[in-house]
């Protein structure tokens, strides 16, 4: 689905299916700042409540742990927002949801197979 880290690819590998209807934008970034928001916050506060360690041990923990997660996570909740608006034909997936709906929706068990 990608031809780059966060570059969607233009068509599906396996059915030519065309991804570059997608209107991710901001959308996976901003999930993903609120998904490792609420992971660290409360557990930076926990740390500092229960051990008050200095503060270079945060930005040990912390920063990584950031890093990590938030790299980690882009790609795959990019593509899963990319999925959702190709599964609720937003933007220029109406083709291709008309022709699932059509086929009694066969298309989603071959996207899930491949996606
Ligand atoms: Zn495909």
């Amino acid at each position: 689905m990608f031809r780059a880290f966060l570059k969607v690819a233009d068509r599906c590998e396996v059915c030519g299916e065309e991804l570059f209807h997608h209107r991710a934008d901001d959308f996976p970034a901003y999930i993903v700042i609120l998904i490792v928001g609420h992971l660290l916050v409360p557990t930076a506060l926990s740390v500092e409540t229960n051990f008050a360690p200095p503060y270079w041990v945060h930005l040990v923990l912390w920063g990584p742990a950031c890093l990590i997660l938030t790299l980690g996570l882009l790609q795959p909740v990019k593509g899963a927002i990319v999925a959702l608006q190709w599964s609720m034909g937003m933007h220029g997936f109406e083709q291709a949801k008309a022709k699932r709906d059509a086929c009694g929706g066969d298309a989603n068990t071959s996207a899930t197979l491949h996606a």
